[in-house]
């Protein structure tokens, strides 16, 4: 399941957002406060972060960069909310690196549909640098899996798990959360289908003994991992 951290600090705002995101299937952090966000993100698996503009502890722009620096992956999409009067400022927002915003009051339904665009993106396979973990390279511009210079042959989902999984390095995901990233959340994917792609990922590093990477963990899901815990 996807994590949202909404942070804001108006409590009638703070419970329609909750009350909106976990019908559609987020589980919900919330923060009343900046540097509360703060600690959210280092302890929780956050996916994406729902800004307010005004807190009482700190602004925005200074949030941002923060949150910018203190969460792993840095790249975790924040969308601001902001009051209509804030024009200059949400363009200041975007230049310093949220990723969207929308102005309160909130149309719910383009609030959703918003956050699924951006998580999506944030998974995807855009122009992103290659990542290299446990003698295991993987480029996704050029769609490239490699070990000691030589091609591992892997199959488009097989692709998009693996570099899910490595991106996310040490991160345990249930199924669910892995069909949301591979798939897309409207796709009607069978949980089943994820052991199956699991299945073919493990059988193609196995070639180059490097299967011990992806990692099943009981009772919660699949991860990638050099550890031998
Ligand atoms: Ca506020």
């Amino acid at each position: 399941m996807l994590t949202l951290l909404i942070v804001e600090d108006e409590p009638a705002i703070r419970k329609m957002l909750r009350t909106s995101l976990t019908t559609k299937g987020y589980k919900i952090v919330e923060a009343k406060k900046g540097f509360d966000a703060l600690d959210l993100i280092m302890s929780h698996n956050v996916d994406l972060v729902l800004l307010d503009w005004m807190l009482p502890d700190i602004n925005g722009i200074d949030l941002i960069k923060k949150i910018r620096d203190a969460s792993k992956p840095s790249n975790i999409p924040i969308v601001m909310l902001t009051a209509k009067s804030q024009e200059v400022d949400k363009v200041r927002a975007l230049e310093l690196g949220a990723d969207d915003y929308l102005t309160k009051p909130i149309a719910f339904e383009e609030l959703g549909a918003r956050i699924k665009a951006l998580i999506r993106r944030s998974h995807g396979l855009g122009t992103e640098n290659s990542i290299n973990i446990g003698g295991l390279s993987i480029n996704p511009n050029r769609h490239l899996v490699e070990t000691k210079n030589k091609q591992v042959e892997l199959g488009v989902v097989e692709f998009k798990l693996l570099y899910f999984l490595m991106k996310n390095n040490g991160r345990y995901f249930d199924r669910q959360s892995l069909i949301d990233a591979i798939w897309g959340q409207l796709a009607e994917v069978d949980e089943r289908t994820v052991d199956v792609n699991i299945l073919r990922l493990r059988k193609a590093l196995k070639h180059h003994n490097l299967d011990r990477l992806v990692k099943t963990k009981r009772g919660i899901g699949y991860g990638f991992s050099e550890t031998n815990s």
